[in-house]
């Protein structure tokens, strides 16, 4: 996956002072190949794009991209085992501790995988296959569903995908090529300085290993009032502060 350059739009009819620098609205284009294997072990390709006014490009701005794209492979496809995602290396964008927290909970929430890892390629490397959407979406979009994000979407995403004040940052941002995240350890991501095709998404790889990021859970930032709507349920679903933790996340998880 991968952002496009964004896309200056044109009208229909032009004067001369809108082609020579008249204000001109733009859109952001984000686009994905993905593959999945079929039940007879094809494998099966799929091209998606999708697109808005709003030119965030952080990691509310890429959830919203993604969110329309992981709610339909995840009605389409049951019982997904693997998710690996392949993307460049911003730090701006992809590669940074915000956008891991909302890979590491707010992506699984939706595709509930069992493993999930992703990869980063060095910079104008391994882009040919989402760079190639655009230049079809430039001209017909024979074969590539587009999807257009609205302003709601990213305001309803900002407001849900908070993150801890208190997550940390991770030592070697700028080596890291591989994150892993396992639903044994749900709350670990581990880095590597290289994708591993050796080690298990749960172990520490003795390969490559870099670090690893524990998220807190999010117990803290969710107001007591907003779990429980009277005394009844306070004593009904939790007893204590602990288990209340401990529950937190599956309960806020949406
Ligand atoms: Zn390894």
């Amino acid at each position: 996956m991968d952002f496009s350059e964004n896309y200056q739009c044109k009208y229909n009819r032009e004067i001369q002072s809108a082609h020579f620098g008249g204000a001109k609205p733009q859109i952001s284009l984000h686009t994905v190949v993905w593959y999945y294997k079929s039940e007879n072990g094809e494998i099966k390709r799929n091209s998606f794009c999708s697109l808005s006014e709003n030119t965030r490009h952080d990691h509310i701005g890429i959830f919203a991209y993604l969110q329309p794209l992981f709610q339909q492979i995840s009605e389409k496809l049951i019982n997904i085992n693997k998710v690996h995602f392949l993307s460049d290396e911003p730090t701006t964008q992809y590669r940074n501790k915000n956008m891991i927290f909302v890979f590491a909970f707010k992506f699984v929430d939706i595709l509930k995988p069992s493993i999930m890892t992703w990869n980063f390629s060095e910079a104008d490397h391994g882009k040919r296959a989402p760079d190639s959407i655009v230049e079809q979406v430039s001209n017909r979009c024979y074969g590539i569903q587009l999807q257009v994000v609205t302003e709601d979407s990213f305001q309803k995403i900002e407001s849900e995908c908070s993150v801890p004040n208190d997550l940390k940052a991770f030592k070697g941002n700028m080596s890291i090529h591989q994150i892993t995240w396992n639903s044994n350890k749900s709350n670990t991501v581990l880095f590597k300085t290289l994708s591993c095709l050796y080690c298990t998404s749960s172990e520490i790889c003795s390969h490559y290993h870099l670090d690893e990021m524990v998220v807190p859970i999010r117990s803290e930032r969710i107001r007591y009032s907003e779990i429980y709507s009277s005394s009844f349920d306070k004593g009904s679903s939790f007893t204590d502060e602990k288990s209340y933790k401990r529950n937190s996340r599956l309960r806020c998880s949406g």
